[in-house]
């Protein structure tokens, strides 16, 4: 007996054959706060460093197998062990990678609602994927994802913080809480601190304390890096090496590489863009309280949550304002909510000024 799983037509699996394209639209509009991408492109300076390092390269040759000049100038930012770095093009690939990691047969525990690429690659792999909802105002709900972890059969465990859609942030005893427990049981559990510069938090002190825990970082928010396409585990050596082994051969493009080495000799920019981008939060936060029909949700990342009486309504008449955000209203929790990036000045004025003509 062949599990429905794994059951194929015309050699394409019917986990993969059910689950719907990526849901992603692109709409070319003057604001873009759909993506949660940094407002500001690259430091000038440092994208004219990188073109002449690229320029220098071997286009002909491979680059290094794993990226390990790049690992090595991640672990010296971080203060990590190079074994435990693993690089891919962009965090995304490493959330199939992970997903992976402990096979089909695996529980794949998410919140709900929760970043999107989690389920979609439990639904590719067609793992058994077990949600538990979010408390109401968005805390983790650490009763019944102890529940899961002690009832399931271990597999990965996704914990973001920030929190991806909400933007909210934990407290730190509940984290410890569940990944102990997550720990105990042999789960691998997936920090993802994509957003965690714009919180302050740090999770690396519980992962070095485990050996199932990992941390999942990007360079595509705080550091502007989003079309490079590079993302990056901190791991235990030993979860590395077998993470490692999951990625293919010279993953990581050499033009990609001399962008990276780049960066992280010259990382001072990215606080001050942090700085601005907190002041910018704050200051649309405090803009919107008080708006007639819409809530904006308070946040500790480059973006927050707006409920509005009509999503469909309100995201139809930011587009007409040249303004794209993403509508989350479909999800659970989230009746009426858009997720809305915080832009440059100019662009959150922008926001800000369509908001209050919403009719
Ligand atoms: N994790 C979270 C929570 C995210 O919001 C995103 C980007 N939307 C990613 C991971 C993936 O980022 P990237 O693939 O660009 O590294």
């Amino acid at each position: 007996m062949t599990p429905s799983n794994l059951s194929t037509k015309g050699g394409v699996r019917a986990a993969v054959r059910d689950v719907p394209a990526y849901p992603f639209t692109p709409v070319d509009v003057p604001v873009k706060l759909d993506q949660n991408e940094n407002p500001y492109d690259f430091p000038a300076e440092l994208k004219a460093e990188a073109l002449r390092r690229m320029a220098a390269k071997d286009w002909n040759r491979y680059p290094d197998l794993h990226a390990d000049t790049l690992r090595d100038a991640i672990a010296r930012y971080e203060g990590w062990d190079t074994q435990g770095v693993v690089v891919t093009p962009g965090s995304n690939v490493l959330i199939k990678l992970l997903t992976e990691l402990a096979g089909i047969d695996q529980t794949v525990l998410v919140t709900d609602p929760t970043f999107g690429v989690y389920t979609l690659e439990a639904a590719l792999l067609g793992a058994k994927l077990v949600r538990v909802s979010l408390n109401p105002d968005f805390s983790l709900p650490v009763a019944g994802l102890l529940g899961a972890i002690e009832r399931e059969e271990a597999g990965v465990l996704y914990i973001a913080q920030p929190h991806a859609p909400t933007g909210h942030i934990d407290a730190r005893a509940d984290v410890e809480k569940v990944v102990a427990a997550a720990e105990a049981r042999g789960w691998v559990t997936v920090l993802d601190e994509a957003y965690h510069q714009y919180s302050g938090s740090d999770y690396r002190d519980l992962v070095r304390a485990g050996s199932n825990t990992l941390s999942l970082r990007t360079f595509s928010k705080a550091w502007g890096l989003a079309g490079v396409r590079v993302g990056y585990v901190l791991a235990g050596p030993e979860l590395a090496q077998n993470i490692q082994k999951l990625v293919s051969a010279f993953n990581v493009n050499l033009l990609t590489q001399a962008a990276l080495e780049v960066a992280l000799e010259q990382p001072e920019y990215v606080q001050e863009r942090v700085q601005e981008g907190l002041r910018e939060r704050e200051r649309v936060l405090a803009a919107l309280q008080g708006h007639p029909t819409c809530e904006a949700m308070p946040s500790q990342a480059n973006f927050f949550l707006l409920r509005t009486p009509d999503a469909s309504a309100a995201y139809k008449h930011l587009l007409e304002r040249g303004i794209v955000v993403r509508r989350q209203d479909k999800l659970h929790l989230l009746q009426g909510c858009l997720r809305v990036a915080i832009g440059t000045p100019a662009e959150n004025d922008a926001l800000i000024a369509a908001l209050n003509d919403l009719p």
